[in-house]
């Protein structure tokens, strides 16, 4: 028998995920689930998250989205990674202090692996980043990712996207309902459960009663289903990351045709960072701080000090947040996607990634026998050590920074505030670097390349002197690191510039 699905909720989680089933469950076909989704026009959605993780391309592509179709109607450009500013140490006293987390992996070209060699100096004093991938000056050069020539998707290098939240929503909202999903426009107003205290159904204000076999929370912070109704307990990591608001402007370019960024900038300021992403016509900046560590109003104004004169008649949009997670966000025939089961501050932009494989993990363990119980307890397993771990790559950021100008980075780096599976994995580190064998593949996010970039970004000390001797392919490595400097020379006279890229996408699609 056909199986129906609620999604309560139309931010990007909902639709999203609703995108995500339509394809997966075959939503237009009659042997499939139907899908509807119920969004309120009087409760907003978000609308920030305008950054990325390159699992965003699978998603896209999975749910059938035209790539050019996202880079115009979602104002969309190319995120080759993030560019860390101020992390390492006092700004008086270290200003050039930077860093980049690149979204591409170590060159691959040869079997060998590089990063021992880069450890007992063999690449000079050239960053590991800027060693091991053409990526970093790429992207110091506002280049793009790739060729207008690659088609939907593919790129020589790996790329996430920038884009406007609130329009993002609009184009998944489309591709869902081509597909098959069917939308309502109602506020929930009552959630009733059955005797075995599942919902048994969602009151719409104007529908009345509204019945499926699964029900998807998908209400951002308000959690009205999984949170509110069936109270699945919020878990606080705020003793680990103290971020908890964020203040957010959008400022126009200065100048119309100048160079559009192709990472994020984060910049690490007196009691958080700032982010800055760079759209088509316009920067999204916001500051995410801790409110122990700082009033709201002067952090309007470290915002306000960041951008400079284009935020004088801008009134920027405050924010709250709470770092943590649900660790039940499957109980019975209701699962939360998105912000409804969790937030880790946006550093690394894990926010939707978060829901995007919760949808494929749905999708994969979709109870159609009517059984949830056994398919609840892997989901909530699985999301528990995913969130964890991404908090664990998030604290890294700020563990590993030897700034004292303020209170927040002193309190930072007490040990107290790290898990201690993150200092095992330091104190591990100090004698070998980060390799697959420390990642859990089936839940990680972030793979041992990431990890390895913040580490060395961070100057964390790996001490494989002991290997020195054992290692036996110095010259290959000194020539590869050669050939990868070589071929970023060549980059910049092949590839084209991001703002050309994206308007040309734009334009002729
Ligand atoms: P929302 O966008 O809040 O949507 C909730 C939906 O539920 C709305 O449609 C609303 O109408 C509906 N709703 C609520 N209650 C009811 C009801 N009773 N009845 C009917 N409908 C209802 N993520 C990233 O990946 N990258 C980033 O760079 C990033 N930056 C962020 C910066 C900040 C400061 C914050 C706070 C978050 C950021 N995120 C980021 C997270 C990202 O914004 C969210 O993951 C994403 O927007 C998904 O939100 P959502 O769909 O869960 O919730």
């Amino acid at each position: 028998m056909s199986k129906s699905v609620l999604i309560v909720g139309g931010g990007t989680a909902g639709w999203i995920t609703a995108a995500y089933m339509a394809r997966m469950l075959a939503a237009d076909t009659p042997g499939g689930v139907s899908i509807t989704l119920v969004e309120s026009d009087e409760i907003g959605i978000l609308g920030v998250g305008e950054g990325t993780f390159p699992i965003i391309r699978k998603t896209m592509s999975r749910i059938g989205l035209d790539e050019s179709e996202l880079i115009r109607d979602a104002d969309a450009t190319f995120k080759q990674g993030i560019r860390f500013n101020h992390w390492k140490k006092n700004p008086a006293e270290c200003p050039d202090d930077t860093y980049f987390h690149p979204f591409q992996v170590a060159s691959q070209h040869t079997d060998m692996d590089l990063l021992p060699y880069w450890l007992l100096g063999v690449a000079g004093e050239v960053p590991w980043a800027e060693a091991c991938t053409v990526q970093e000056r790429v992207v110091e050069s506002s280049l793009a990712p790739k060729l207008i020539t690659h088609s939907n998707y593919n790129a020589p290098l790996n790329y996430a996207y920038h884009f406007d939240a609130s329009k993002l929503a609009e184009v998944v909202r489309k591709r869902a309902t081509s597909m098959g999903v069917r939308r309502l426009i109602d506020t929930v107003e009552d959630v009733k459960l059955d005797e075995q205290g599942a919902i048994a159904s969602v009151i719409g204000r104007t529908h009345g009663e509204l019945t499926a076999d699964l029900y998807i929370d998908c209400t951002g912070f308000r959690a009205r289903l999984i949170g509110e109704t069936l109270g699945s307990e919020f878990t606080s990591y705020r003793d680990q990351l103290f971020c908890n608001r964020a203040v957010a402007l959008q400022v126009p370019y200065e100048q119309p045709g100048c160079p559009i960024p192709s990472c994020t900038y984060a910049t690490a300021q007196e009691a958080g960072w700032t982010w800055d992403i760079g759209l088509h016509n316009r920067r999204g900046i916001g500051y995410v701080y801790s409110s122990d560590h700082c009033s709201d109003d002067e952090a309007a104004a470290t915002l306000k000090r960041y951008i400079g004169p284009a935020a004088d008649n801008l009134t920027p949009r405050q924010l709250a947040f709470e770092a943590g997670f649900r660790k039940i966000q499957w109980h019975k025939n209701c699962v939360g996607i998105g912000l409804s089961v969790g937030f880790i501050e946006p550093l690394e932009a894990t926010g939707i990634s978060f829901a995007e494989v919760a949808a494929l993990m749905l999708c994969n363990l979709f109870p159609w026998s009517g059984d949830t119980e056994l398919s609840a307890k892997q989901f909530n397993a699985a999301m528990t050590k995913r969130f964890e771990h991404v908090i664990d790559f998030i604290k890294l950021h700020y563990y590993l920074s030897e700034r004292t100008d303020t209170a927040f980075w002193r309190e930072n780096r007490a040990p107290e505030t790290a898990s201690d599976n993150l200092k095992n994995k330091l104190e591990q580190w100090r004698h070998r670097p980060p390799s697959f064998l420390d990642i859990d593949a089936s839940h990680d996010i972030f793979d041992e390349n990431s990890w390895q970039y913040i580490l060395y970004g961070m100057d964390f000390k790996t001490d494989i002197s002991a290997r020195a001797d054992a290692l036996r392919f110095y010259d290959d490595a000194r020539q590869e690191f050669e050939n990868i400097r070589k071929q970023s020379e060549n980059a910049m006279n092949a590839v084209p510039t991001h703002r050309d890229l994206v308007s040309e996408v734009v334009t002729n699609g």
